[in-house]
């Protein structure tokens, strides 16, 4: 596709992996539907920015993916939009547990994604909560009863209530490891892979990462199948 070649080479976008789809460089080529579409111009959004552009119809196919972009380009809406057309297409019952699960490094920024969910999903009726350390777990735990549709968490908060036993993530079929490279130096690797054990195997996996070292590839590696890789810029070691 050579309007798509034009684009990534503008916006400095390098990907891998088979036949992988042409960006999408605006909103209305999407094809989100329309009450997606509303809040994003009510955020006063112009264009998709480029890992937005490259990853969305990536993960739309339902594919693994490996984003690679610095802070501040816009990765949370790059997973969060897809998740919330697979939430439509899955149909399953909330209080039986997540069906989006994404894992943050720290409450600040679970508290984040779930801001930036309320604010594009609402109007989709699609529910978020958090899960983070350093608060009480009985309003978390009543939340969860309550039956949510995506779950941010904290791998440390989220073990937990995993050993507690008080949440299931066999619903899960969409996971993110969102910020990966600073949950792995925070020392998260053990907790992320308990609770990916919990999770089953056929799922899509998105993983975005502002760099790309040695222990991030790693962990890629063992839970993410023949996944796409993006960069935007330069690939930052
Ligand atoms: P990252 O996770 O890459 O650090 P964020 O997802 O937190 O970046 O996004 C950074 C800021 O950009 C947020 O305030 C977000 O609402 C805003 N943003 C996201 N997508 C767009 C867009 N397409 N156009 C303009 N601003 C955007
Ligand atoms: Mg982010």
């Amino acid at each position: 596709n050579l309007s798509g070649d034009v684009y990534r080479r503008q916006h400095e976008i390098t990907v891998t992996g088979d036949e992988v789809p042409p960006p999408f460089s605006s909103f209305e080529s999407t094809g989100f539907p329309s009450e997606i579409l509303r809040e994003v111009h009510n955020a006063g959004f112009s264009a998709p920015t480029p890992i937005q552009a490259q990853s969305w119809p990536i993960a739309l196919q339902g594919r693994d993916i490996v984003a690679i972009a610095k802070t501040g380009s816009g990765k949370t809406l790059g997973y969060l939009i897809p998740g919330f057309m697979h939430l439509k297409r899955c149909h399953n019952d909330p209080q039986m547990g997540p069906t989006v699960l994404v894992l943050s490094p720290t409450r600040e920024l679970a508290t984040q994604i779930q801001d930036e969910a309320h604010k594009f999903g609402k109007s989709s009726r699609i529910s978020c909560t958090c899960l983070y350390g350093g608060a009480p777990k009985g309003p978390q735990l009543r939340e969860i009863e309550r039956g949510v549709d995506i779950i941010v968490a904290t791998p440390g908060r989220l073990n937990d209530i995993l050993e507690m036993r008080r949440i299931s993530l066999h619903q899960v079929s969409y996971l993110v490891l969102d910020e990966a490279d600073r949950m792995l130096d925070m020392g998260f690797e053990p907790q992320i892979r308990k609770i990916v054990k919990e999770v089953p195997t056929r799922r899509q996996t998105l993983m975005y990462t502002a760099t790309w070292p040695r222990e991030v590839r790693k962990i890629a590696a063992d839970l993410l199948v023949n996944p796409v890789q993006v960069n935007i810029g330069n690939i930052d070691e």
